[in-house]
C-alpha cells in the first residue's frame, strides 16, 4: 500500500521534482516498505528518532531533517545526515559548519522561512535571512552548504491564499540564490500533503509528503 502511494505520487510529479517522504511518528516496518518500494529519501523532525532510524535502516537512505534542530543535538545527526532544511539562525549554521569540520564533510543546508499566517513559530524572515548571508561568519563557513530554502505554507484550503505565500517563498528563494551567490542553491522545498500540486505549479523542486504516503498522524 505504501509503495502504491508512493508510485501515484512520483507518477504525476514532473521529473525534477524530488519526493521527500515524511515518516516522522511511523515505525520503522513502514519506512521499510517504502525503501523496498524504491524511495530513498526520507524526512524526520526528531534527532533522537531519526538516529534509530538510521541505524535500522539501508545506509542508502537519504535523510532529511525538517524539524527545529537544537545546536546542541548537531553533533548527533552531523555524521549522516543528507540536509538539513531547517536551519533558522546564523548560531545554528555556526554549530553545523564546526560540526562538519569535525566530520570532514560539507552539510547542504536550507534556510527555512517562516510565513506569517503558518502555525509554527520557526523559520527566518527576508531580512534575518539576508543579515545571515551578508555576515563575515557565514563567508567563511566551508563546512555547510546553503542549497536553497525550505517553507510551509499556512494551513488552508484557500488556493488564492496558498499561492499567494509560494509565490512569496519563490521570491525569498531567488534573494538567497543572489545573495549566496552560490550556484548550486537552487532547492526549493515547499509543499505537503495537501498542497503539494499548486506548490509544484508554483515552482517548488522538493516536497514533503507524509499522512499521504503513510496515513495520518
Ligand atoms: C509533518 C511535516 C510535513 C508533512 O506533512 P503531511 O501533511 O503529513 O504531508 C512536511 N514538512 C514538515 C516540516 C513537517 O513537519
Amino acid at each position: 500500500m505504501i509503495g502504491a502511494n508512493i508510485h501515484k505520487i512520483v507518477e504525476e510529479i514532473p521529473p525534477n521534482v524530488n519526493l521527500v517522504a515524511v515518516s516522522k511518528t511511523k515505525p520503522i516496518s513502514m519506512l521499510q516498505d517504502a525503501y523496498n518500494g524504491g524511495q530513498r529519501a526520507f524526512g524526520e523532525n526528531k534527532v533522537k528518532e531519526m538516529i534509530a532510524k538510521h541505524e535500522a535502516l539501508p545506509k542508502d537512505i537519504e535523510w532529511h531533517f525538517i524539524g527545529h534542530l537544537q545546536s546542541n543535538k548537531v553533533k548527533y545527526i552531523a555524521p549522516f545526515v543528507h540536509l538539513i532544511q531547517s536551519v533558522d539562525s546564523l548560531k545554528l549554521l555556526e554549530v553545523i559548519n564546526k560540526e562538519g569540520i569535525k566530520n570532514n564533510r560539507v552539510i547542504n543546508c536550507l534556510l527555512q522561512f517562516h510565513i506569517a499566517h503558518e502555525e509554527t513559530k520557526f523559520g527566518l524572515d527576508l531580512i534575518e535571512a539576508t543579515l545571515l548571508l551578508k555576515s563575515d561568519s557565514f563567508k567563511q563557513m566551508k563546512n555547510c552548504n546553503i542549497r536553497g530554502i525550505m517553507g510551509m505554507a499556512s494551513f488552508t484550503t484557500d488556493e488564492n491564499q496558498l499561492r499567494k505565500e509560494f509565490r512569496l517563498l519563490k521570491s525569498f528563494a531567488d534573494v538567497v540564490k543572489l545573495e549566496s551567490g552560490n550556484s548550486e542553491c537552487n532547492i526549493l522545498s515547499f509543499g505537503m500533503s495537501g498542497d503539494y500540486k499548486i506548490a509544484i505549479d508554483e515552482g517548488s523542486n522538493m516536497i514533503r509528503v507524509g499522512s499521504t504516503i503513510f496515513g495520518g498522524r
